[in-house]
């Protein structure tokens, strides 16, 4: 397929846009992500405890997530900082999926837990810290789960579209990308948005992409617009950080929603995805009346 980068994104033909593949619909349980549904993964960045994970889960499936996220595996910059509840959340996590029926998204970060990650979720995560660790995008490319490809913070979009050849090589071809803020001078917000990542990786690759304005924003009061943005450049859904009290959480309760704050996000998506969905179904360009095109009175 043609795209105005001329060889710049050639070498990675098993995830490339083509005519024969230009989409491709990625099963994460019961969900399919990439099709016509914008499909919302929300959750505690951390699984903390049982009660903040199963409230967390209920609350965002009844606002219209459909599925869970939560880090068991925690990558922090501290050492000193909250490293996760390992197996102990994973349990959690599967009795959220059990309770409320979400499928679970969680970052495995080594090579070592792969099995145990995948025992007890429907798609594996890859942070941003992770998108080029050969050795465990290898394991998880085996392990027969779909994978959360997240951008590294310093990654190209042709470096992520080489860790995504080389899971897809490695035997899974279930794979979706996530836009989540790269490092720029700007210190405003944790991370930069790339905006532009969504519609160029749409041009280039037929796997879905999504769009994780929490770690982009790092400031709650910005998720909200940046998640309407993402939704009005093309991304196939979100992951979205939601805590019941983002002041006491363990990791990232500054960007983290609160429960009324996340549904009220999602209600604003509402025309954003309305609108996209006439401009999907839509063959040819709407008939303007001309009246208005000439800029009359209606
Ligand atoms: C996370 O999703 O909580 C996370 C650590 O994200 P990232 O890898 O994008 O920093
Ligand atoms: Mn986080």
């Amino acid at each position: 397929m043609n795209t105005p980068w001329n060889g710049h994104f050639s070498g990675f033909e098993l995830v490339a846009k083509s005519d024969a593949r230009p989409r491709s619909i990625v099963n994460v349980g019961p969900v399919a992500v990439g099709g016509s549904e914008f499909v919302v993964m929300a959750g505690p960045c951390s699984v903390e405890n049982e009660h903040q994970l199963l409230t967390t889960a209920e609350s965002v499936a009844r606002s219209g997530a459909r599925i869970l996220r939560g880090g068991a595996f925690k990558p922090r910059s501290s050492p000193y900082a909250f490293q996760g509840l390992g197996e102990d959340g994973l349990k959690i996590l599967a009795r959220a999926r059990k309770e409320t029926g979400l499928a679970i998204v969680t970052e495995v970060m080594s090579e070592t837990d792969v099995d145990l990650v995948a025992e007890y979720s429907d798609m594996m995560q890859i942070g941003a810290r992770s998108m080029e660790n050969f050795s465990l995008l290898e394991a998880v490319a085996r392990c027969g789960r779909p994978v959360l490809l997240k951008r590294g913070m310093c990654a190209t979009l042709q470096d992520l579209m080489r860790s995504a050849q080389f899971v897809a090589e490695n035997g899974n071809p279930n794979i979706i990308l996530c836009e989540r803020g790269i490092r720029t001078f700007e210190k405003a917000t944790r991370n930069t948005f790339d905006i532009s990542a969504v519609p160029v990786l749409n041009l280039v690759t037929h796997l879905p992409v999504i769009v994780d304005p929490s770690h982009a924003a790092g400031v709650r009061a910005i998720v909200p617009p940046l998640s309407r943005a993402a939704v009005v450049v093309g991304a196939a859904g979100l992951l979205v950080e939601v805590h019941p009290q983002p002041e006491k959480a363990l990791s990232d309760g500054e960007q983290s929603l609160t429960f009324a704050e996340f549904r009220a996000m999602m209600r604003s998506l509402r025309p954003y995805l309305a609108i996209r969905a006439v401009e999907e179904s839509a063959t040819t360009l709407p008939e303007v009346p001309e009246v208005l095109a000439v800029g009359g009175h209606a």
